[in-house]
């Protein structure tokens, strides 16, 4: 096993840190003297922001993302027996919640420009047990949000959009979370408006969902002592909401950032397409917040390897399709969403931050350049299949 040694972090969010210390303090410092740690004024101040700039008329906070998601499908009464169409590329949280309430999972290929939910395959999939189409806005970017809110409406199921990776992001001018009956979302370190760890977000128009997943995170007990449903606690901390509310006033501003870095990428990264490189497309008519800027190479997990050997810190998002978890096994086939299946095995996701530095960026389009010129030029540095150990 070769060493390497990364020449800087895939994700840093100390740089950010080092920006806001001095808000950040300020802010905790007013919780710890009023002692409000749960359901306090940054609680409720939070909550009314985000809803405010979603456009939503309710925005209720619960302890992660996953929580937020099990809230989602508990106040639609999804449960045993009903089905859930949702995309096979994204992170398990999603599936788990549909899990965990006792639905079913069913997968519906994606566009493989987008990764996104393929909106033209989902009405063959649709049954008399189907409660919801689940979209996830991928890497930042809407799913094709008009044609799965008409063919929810035409069934009369509902839209839960999970757009954790999507917090700013827009189709049409329609804010991502806003547009279905419940938006998703989580505020774990790594995306854009990352927390002091676990966190989540339910987002909606709808007033009574919006009464039911209040009640839900406080053990359904609308008066003290009086418990009618069974519930759970799941909320957000004072200290968590001081923490977001300093990082949301730049959010903004940071997602623009992401894009500039995303763009450089994009025009530098195109005179690789001879090497099969394809770079994210921008959709026309939507806002992106390039949570992740995920480029498809081919052998990648060879490319991987020698892109660490050049210093240059590389992720996968993902490496499996849902279907293939462990824990989707017996839930459905292993396999069938071919689009899926190969983006699992092509993607790779470059660095990208608001505060990666241009050097930073030379670096990576560099070390790709190098190790792709290198890699069809058989003759000179064949791809090997050493096993590399990435030092941290
Ligand atoms: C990060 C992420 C989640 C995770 O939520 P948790 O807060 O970790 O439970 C859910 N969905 C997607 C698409 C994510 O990227």
């Amino acid at each position: 096993m070769t060493e390497v040694k990364l020449k800087f972090p895939f994700f840093d969010l100390t740089r950010q840190y080092s920006a806001i210390k001095g808000q950040v303090v300020e802010k905790f410092v007013e919780v710890l003297n009023d002692q409000s740690f749960i359901h306090g004024e940054a609680v409720t101040q939070f909550e009314k922001e985000i809803a405010q700039w979603l456009g939503a008329s309710h925005a209720i906070s619960v302890s992660s993302g996953t929580d937020a998601m099990i809230a989602a499908l508990t106040a639609l009464r999804i449960g045993p027996g009903d089905e859930v169409i949702t995309t096979p590329f994204s992170t398990y949280a999603t599936i788990g919640a549909i899990l965990y309430v006792g639905a079913k999972p069913v997968f519906v290929d994606i566009d493989p420009r987008t990764y996104n939910l393929d909106a033209s395959k989902i009405g063959k999939h649709i049954s008399r047990y189907t409660k919801a189409i689940l979209p996830v806005h991928l890497y930042g970017q809407c799913a094709e949000m008009s044609p799965i809110l008409e063919t929810a409406r035409r069934h009369g199921i509902a839209v839960i959009e999970d757009f954790a990776q999507a917090l700013g992001a827009a189709d049409r001018g329609r804010p991502a979370g806003a547009m279905g009956t419940l938006g998703v979302t989580t505020f774990t370190p790594n995306k854009n408006l990352g927390g002091v760890g676990d966190a989540g977000l339910i987002v909606t128009n709808d007033g009574e969902l919006a009464r039911r997943i209040r009640l839900s995170r406080l053990q359904y007990s609308e008066r003290r002592n009086v418990a009618e449903l069974l519930g759970t606690h799941s909320r957000i901390d004072g200290l968590q909401a001081a923490y977001l509310s300093v990082k949301f006033r730049y959010l903004k501003g940071w997602i623009e950032k992401r894009a500039e870095i995303a763009q450089r990428y994009i025009e530098e990264l195109a005179s690789l397409a001879e090497y099969g490189v394809v770079v994210p497309p921008v959709v026309e008519g939507k806002l992106h917040t390039w949570n992740q800027f995920v480029v498809r190479v081919p052998q990648r997990d060879q490319i991987r390897k020698l892109l660490a050997l050049e210093g240059v810190p590389t992720e996968v998002y993902y490496n499996q399709t849902l279907p293939q978890q462990k824990a989707l096994r017996g839930v459905c086939g292993e396999r069938g969403w071919p689009e899926a299946e190969r983006a699992a095995r092509s993607v790779l996701a470059l660095p990208i931050y608001p505060e990666l530095e241009p050097h930073e960026q030379d670096e990576v389009i560099r070390g790709l350049t190098k190790v792709l010129r290198a890699s069809v030029r058989k003759e000179a540095a064949p791809l090997t299949a050493e096993p590399v150990a990435l030092a941290r």
